[in-house]
């Protein structure tokens, strides 16, 4: 048997309805921590079951007779810990003796430095020592995270950032999932996947929407203090407009800028190119 954790989310979702494809009925379940919310959402045929990430004892029941799970990270949350509940997850797993586990990471965890790869690093250190067998999907940016930017200068309104020349490998998020589900049913998972699109500027970007776009837009690049007192402007809390800045700093540090082929090996193809992509995500 199969399970995926976070399964009500954008990304658990997409995973679901490519792995409900390739298994037969009852291989599939999902692990949510609201069941009729997921019982709305998901597909006929997928095995629903009640496990939150902040209660060890019930993951562990609800991972009696999985054999192999894909663990999507939890969201960072001001109420808990993402580093516990993640610790959670692996000790159910270790318990309920899950023979294969792939979670979803941040690009070359174990050497970032910016603070939202700690959790991952953390994680990722976790499964090294649990005995448990293992690969890490470490994520690169999924295009979506742009969509209020790209939505914007779709609109006519300035495309702004502060990342200077950093590149980011962004691909849709779907073929991140399908990439995370493949990784699930192989039979010979490598240890660790750099999945990414091709890395590329927010100018690069900018010129890709611009291609698409019926309206013209100015593209500002400024300085994180200008940046900041924009999003502040346009009423983002300013909490979320540092986290925005802390993004845009690890970009142009450069975190994010690691070419890799591993997600259109597992996927079998090429990615949607960029303008493709744009257009889908903007649908
Ligand atoms: P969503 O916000 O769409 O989904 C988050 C999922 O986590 C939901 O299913 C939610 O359940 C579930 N969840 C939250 N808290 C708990 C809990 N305590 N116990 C069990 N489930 C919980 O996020 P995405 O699907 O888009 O992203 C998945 C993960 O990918 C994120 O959590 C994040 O770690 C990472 N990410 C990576 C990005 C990248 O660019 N690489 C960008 C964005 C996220 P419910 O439906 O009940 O709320």
């Amino acid at each position: 048997k199969y399970a995926v954790t976070g399964a009500t989310g954008k990304f658990g979702r997409s995973v679901i309805n490519y792995l409900v494809g390739q298994l037969e009925q009852g291989e599939l379940v999902a692990l949510v921590r609201n069941t009729a919310k997921a019982a709305q959402m998901l597909p006929q045929g997928v095995e629903i079951r009640q496990a939150d990430y902040n209660d060890e004892k019930g993951l562990e029941q609800a991972l009696g007779g999985i054999d192999r799970l894909l663990f999507i990270s939890s969201l960072p949350s001001e109420e808990h810990s993402r580093q516990e509940q993640h610790f959670n997850v692996i000790e159910a797993a270790k318990k309920a003796g899950i023979k294969f586990i792939a979670y979803t990471s941040f690009p070359h965890a174990d050497q970032a430095q910016s603070p939202l790869s700690a959790d991952h690093k953390a994680t990722e250190q976790a499964l090294a020592t649990s005995g448990l067998n293992y690969s890490l999907l470490r994520n690169n940016w999924y295009l979506e995270n742009e969509l209020d930017l790209i939505k914007g200068a779709l609109t006519g309104q300035p495309f702004t950032y502060s990342a200077q020349n950093g590149r980011v490998g962004w691909a849709l998020e779907r073929e991140y999932a399908e990439g995370a589900a493949r990784v699930l049913l192989s039979s010979q998972p490598k240890k660790i996947y750099e999945f990414s699109g091709q890395p590329l500027t927010f100018k690069e970007l900018a010129t890709a929407v611009a291609a698409v776009s019926v309206h013209q837009f100015e593209v500002l690049a400024l300085d994180d203090n200008e940046y900041k007192k924009r999003l502040v402007h346009q009423g983002l809390p300013e909490q979320v407009a540092e986290v925005f800045i802390m993004i845009q700093t690890l970009i142009r540090n450069g975190e994010l800028a690691h070419p890799s082929k591993d997600l259109e090996e597992v996927l079998g193809r090429q990615l949607m190119p960029l303008k493709k992509a744009i257009q889908e995500a903007t649908h």
